[in-house]
């Protein structure tokens, strides 16, 4: 019989939290805007985080294009970035007029490697962009010890790393921004949404114009920005899942487990090595095969045959897209250890409550 078992499926508070959540905003009328329900969610968030300074936006990318826009770089200038990772990273470079340079990531964590990164360095990089991927996080120190030494701003992609956390500390407390994505296939969620933690309280008012038209109290508009505010049905519920991150990081911490018992050890099947430290979030299951024993797009075809969704995530490297091919240097063959990552890698099904039998049921087809 043929299941239907996506990648991901999203966690839901009961339906009747959710209504009572949103029950002021009958009276209130104020539906968006930094109103009630956005206010209550960032405190929580800044407090959760440990972060210094948060500001929420209505998705992660455009927080993260946001963050890039309040820094305030000369158009054109370079930043250095892991080619590894959802096409959002790279695009909310591009969008910002910036120039994305792919760095290589280590082999056992696919977090940017900062032992590639000094060579990369020219007169026009002005940060690294580096990404704690499926919540792994990056080597925070030795990152730190390179961007400092040649004055670069270090802003995260953070979007897989909320409820994980390194030596006790959030993603929100490295590098001077961190975005968080609160998309609905995230662990957290706001349905769409997003967040920048910032160590610089400087950033506070180009963030809150950026957001929000480019506009200041006045009217004026000091900035040239877009829409990306938060509505408060997306506030909301992230007030709800807050409540609820517990159990969910439980359950897919049962789920992690049950896959890293049946495919542990196997010839030809690696995972990804945790830096050591992290705590992680159970935000996704990768598996990288050998290429030998197992091929990646037939183990995927054979999922699929049987309803079962695992996704070539991430495959292509961002460096491969057709739309930067005539913009700047770009190509695998620049990252080979990123290339073979993603020439290899299969992301399994992991959600709260994917049933045993079912996880059972995907090694079993995996290793036949
Ligand atoms: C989800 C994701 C984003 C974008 O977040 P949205 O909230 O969906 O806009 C950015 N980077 C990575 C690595 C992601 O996985």
């Amino acid at each position: 019989m043929k299941k239907n078992i996506k990648v991901t499926q999203s966690s839901m508070p009961p339906f009747e939290e959710y209504c009572a959540e949103i029950q002021s905003l009958w009276d209130s009328r104020w539906l968006t805007n930094m109103g009630e329900k956005h206010r209550q969610l960032e405190a929580a968030l800044g407090q959760y985080l440990g972060a210094a300074h948060i500001k929420l936006f209505t998705n992660g990318h455009l927080a993260l294009e946001t963050a890039l826009a309040a820094f305030g770089f000369p158009a054109d200038s370079e930043v250095i970035t892991t080619p590894f990772t959802f096409a959002s990273t790279t695009q909310a470079i591009v969008r910002a007029g910036l120039i994305p340079v792919f760095c290589d990531v280590e082999p056992e964590t696919w977090t940017l490697d900062p032992q590639k990164l000094e060579p990369l360095i020219t007169g026009k990089t002005v940060a690294v962009l580096p990404v704690h991927v499926y919540g792994n996080f990056c080597d925070v120190d030795g990152i730190k010890q390179v961007a400092g030494r040649h004055k670069l701003k270090v802003i995260y992609d953070a979007a897989h790393t909320f409820g994980a956390n390194y030596y006790g500390s959030s993603a929100a407390t490295f590098g001077d921004a961190a975005m968080f994505s609160f998309h609905a296939t995230k662990v957290f969620h706001t349905i769409e949404g997003g967040a920048v933690c910032f160590s610089d309280e400087a950033l506070a008012e180009p963030l809150e114009c950026l957001k929000n038209f480019g506009q200041d109290s006045s009217g004026d508009c000091p900035y040239i920005g877009g829409n990306a505010k938060m509505s408060e049905f997306q506030a909301a519920m992230g007030l709800c899942s807050l409540r609820h991150l517990g159990g969910e990081l439980v359950k897919r911490k049962v789920v992690a487990e049950r896959y890293q018992e049946l495919l542990g050890g196997v010839e030809g099947i690696r995972f990804m090595k945790l830096r050591p430290g992290t705590t992680p979030n159970y935000a996704y299951f990768p598996i990288l095969f050998d290429g030998v024993r197992f091929n990646r797009d037939e183990v995927c075809e054979r999922l699929k045959d049987r309803g079962i969704m695992a996704r070539k995530y991430f495959y292509p490297l961002t460096s491969c897209f057709t739309c930067y091919q005539k913009l700047f240097p770009a190509g695998a063959e620049r990252t080979p250890v990123a290339a073979g990552v993603a020439e290899n890698v299969l992301t399994l099904p992991l959600y709260a409550g994917l049933p045993a039998d079912e996880v059972d049921e995907i090694c079993r087809i995996i290793l036949k």
